[in-house]
């Protein structure tokens, strides 16, 4: 590979930021040499993207070893197939690759991303639940390995565009007022409250403006993806709770707002796709096509923006509590979100049951300290068997 190509690993490769990334990776050829796709276990999906992008090497992390797949991988696409979970950290810390695109959702994503950040690389951060279980020690990795962090949620990516260069530095900081994350409100935001109860998960993942994985759009319905994102930043830039705030703004066109002490506000904008964020972190600190379709103002006409409702949104509320919190707050809150939404995507728990069953597990589950990834990890697993044991309560119950 060439000094000037980056050597790309893409983690959640078979996801919508995995598509997005490829997409704007496949518009710059020489730019960009693609060294691993991993996905979980979708054999047939990861072996089509390596037979177009033709990676040194692919992982399959949720499957066991198996020598006809690896012999299929070679022989279709000259890629080495890997199997199991600590292949992607492997690969996450590979000295011939230096760009990681931690697109992996859930805290699944965290242990590779982790190895990232420790092993120095650019990391493209999409997985922002690695940040939300384990900011502490993630940062204090990426400080210490001289890791470049690069926000690919458009949120955060909107943030660091409008921070001055350099960042989050202490006298940078100094002169921000508050930053503003934007949130579409999702597709409930004007639902009739008693609708809520009875909503479907097709009907929780029909985003008006942006296609995502299952899980996410679930997130952005309760605006628990909102929460997550306000701990995300509390890591990102280093920014105490009082200082972030969240604005509803249906069109999602301004994607955040960074304040300023002489009052002046800067905001980052364009049409709602993956793909500027993505293109945004790939070339930083340089800029490249992303394929987006340029932002027509004029035809757009208005931008709206409301406060968001904490009765319609008691995740929200129950985000920025975890963070008051500190410690493992966030983790256990993470954890019980997974598992809630799980529940309510497969039949088993009503919409509305996501936020109790959160609300329940911060309860039952005390807080601990999140400075070690074996303490984050520990809050996680308890976390995960308290709201599954929640979850099932409720399970035929009106909730
Ligand atoms: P997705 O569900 O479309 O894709 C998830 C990817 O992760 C797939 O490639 C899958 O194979 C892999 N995966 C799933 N479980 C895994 C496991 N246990 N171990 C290893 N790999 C696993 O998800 P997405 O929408 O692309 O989101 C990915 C991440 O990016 C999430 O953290 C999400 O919050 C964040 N994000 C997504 C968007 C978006 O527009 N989709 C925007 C901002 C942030
Ligand atoms: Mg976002």
């Amino acid at each position: 590979m060439s000094a000037d190509r980056l050597s790309l690993a893409l983690l959640g490769a078979t996801g919508s930021i995995g598509a997005s990334t490829l997409d704007v990776v496949a518009r710059h050829p020489g730019r960009y040499g693609v060294f691993a796709l991993c996905a979980h276990s979708s054999a047939p999906a990861l072996l089509d993207l390596c037979r177009r992008h033709r990676p040194r090497y692919a992982v399959l992390s949720g499957l066991a070893e198996n020598a006809d797949l690896r012999r299929a991988y070679a022989e279709q696409t000259g890629s080495e197939l890997l199997f199991g979970s600590r292949a992607l950290e492997q690969i996450a810390g590979h000295p011939d690759c230096d760009t990681v695109m931690a697109a992996i959702v859930g805290a699944a994503g965290l242990a590779s991303a982790l190895a990232a950040a420790r092993a120095g690389k650019r990391v493209l951060l999409a997985n922002k639940e690695a940040l939300v279980l384990a900011g502490a020690p993630f940062m204090r990795a990426v400080r210490e390995a001289g890791a470049t962090l690069l926000p690919i949620d458009s949120e955060h990516n909107a943030v660091f565009q409008c921070l001055p260069p350099g960042g989050s530095g202490t006298a940078a900081l100094a002169a921000v007022r508050r930053v503003v994350l934007t949130a579409s409100g999702g597709p409930f935001r004007a639902a009739p409250l008693a609708r809520l109860e009875q909503v479907t998960p097709d009907e929780a993942c029909a985003h008006p403006n942006w296609v995502m994985g299952r899980k996410i759009s679930v997130d952005s319905a309760t605006m628990m993806n909102k929460g997550l994102e306000v701990i995300e930043a509390r890591w990102l830039f280093d920014l105490p709770p009082e200082r972030i705030d969240v604005l509803i703004h249906p069109q999602s066109i301004v994607h955040s707002l960074v304040e300023y002490v002489d009052g002046s506000v800067l905001a980052q904008l364009s049409n709602p796709d993956m793909r500027v964020p993505i293109a945004h972190a790939l070339a930083y600190p340089g800029r490249i096509d992303s394929g987006a379709r340029p932002l027509d103002l004029g035809a757009i006409g208005q931008l709206a923006f409301e406060r968001p409702d904490l009765e319609r949104f008691p995740c929200l509320q129950l985000a920025y509590e975890a963070l008051r919190a500190g410690g493992s707050s966030p983790a256990i809150l993470n954890a019980a979100n997974e598992v809630a939404v799980e529940a309510f995507l497969c039949g088993r728990l009503r919409f509305t049951a996501i936020a109790r069953v959160i609300a329940e597990t911060l309860q039952q589950v005390p807080c601990g300290d999140a400075d070690s990834l074996e303490a984050v990890l520990e809050a996680d697993a308890r976390a995960r068997r308290a709201a599954t044991a929640l979850a099932a309560r409720r399970q035929g119950k009106a909730a």
